[in-house]
């Protein structure tokens, strides 16, 4: 795949889909910046591990729900580079519970994670990328994004957003040659989806035709195929990663 860009923010890669979306996007030729959050010990063994096998990668510190630290970030990266070329906002988390029992704050706070940080930063990125006329995005939303689920009506609130999100700074971004686009994957093996009992696991493995769950690796390489130079006539586009669970 060639990639006219040279770097890319990955967000949220100290484990899971970002850890490998960070890998396979170096094995792509790109120096990787990965953002994490509480355990830096992770994102140096990724570091190491990118270099070992000849790619280029940075650690890059913050929370995405802080504002001002995602600015201050951004401003590190293009200090280093000369400009971002491409981003992609996997951080993400789940805080399940049946709707009757959700608080306002646990479902904003879904929303502030997944939804607003997101905003923030392709608001950032579409500035940085404007100055270049070049850029790419992706969004790492959700099958229950367009499906819905029992249990996660913040979670699929956000991710369902991020979709509508996505299109809309698909249109803005269209004529400064950015594009923005959302991956949605079904389930995937993870801490995220480990938590889920083996009975759910079984439940929902019954529903997948492809009968597995997914791996970071199938989410990776549909992140790499939207961010390069293959996919320069697709934006505004949501890629389903699912296994055929929803088609
Ligand atoms: P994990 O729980 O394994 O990893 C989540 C990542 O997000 C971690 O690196 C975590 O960092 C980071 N993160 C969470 N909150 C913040 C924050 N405030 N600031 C910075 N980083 C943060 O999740 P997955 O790898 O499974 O999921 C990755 C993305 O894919 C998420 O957006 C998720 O919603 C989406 N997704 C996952 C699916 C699945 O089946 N696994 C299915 C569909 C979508 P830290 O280690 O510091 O907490």
């Amino acid at each position: 795949m060639k990639f006219s860009g040279k770097n890319v923010l990955v967000t949220g890669a100290s484990r899971g889909i970002g850890k490998k979306i960070a890998t396979v996007l170096s094995k792509y030729g790109l120096k990787v910046w990965i953002n994490y959050r509480n355990d830096p010990t992770l994102t140096d063994e990724l570091k190491d591990s990118i270099e070992k096998k000849g790619g280029s990668a940075a650690v890059v510190k913050f929370d995405i729900t802080d504002e001002d630290a995602i600015k201050e970030a951004l401003k590190v990266i293009i200090e280093s580079d000369g400009e971002l070329s491409y981003v992609v906002n996997n951080a993400g988390i789940t805080l399940d519970k049946l709707s009757i029992r959700m608080k306002t704050q646990e479902f904003e706070k879904v929303l502030q994670t997944n939804l607003t940080s997101a905003f923030v930063v392709c608001r950032e990125s579409l500035k940085l990328m404007s100055k270049k006329r070049f850029g790419s995005v992706v969004n790492i939303s959700s099958i229950v994004g367009e499906s819905g689920n029992a249990g996660q009506v913040n979670y699929s609130a956000s991710k369902g957003g991020m979709i509508a999100m996505t299109k809309s700074f698909a249109l803005e971004g269209a004529s400064r040659g950015i594009r923005f686009n959302s991956v949605t994957p079904g389930f995937i093996a993870t801490e995220m989806t480990d938590k889920l009992s083996d009975e759910v696991k079984k439940s929902y493995t019954e529903k997948i035709p492809l009968k597995r769950f997914g791996e970071p690796s199938d989410v990776a390489e549909a992140v790499a195929f939207l961010l390069s130079d293959s996919a320069s006539y697709i934006t505004g586009e949501t890629l389903r990663v699912n296994g055929g669970m929803l088609m």
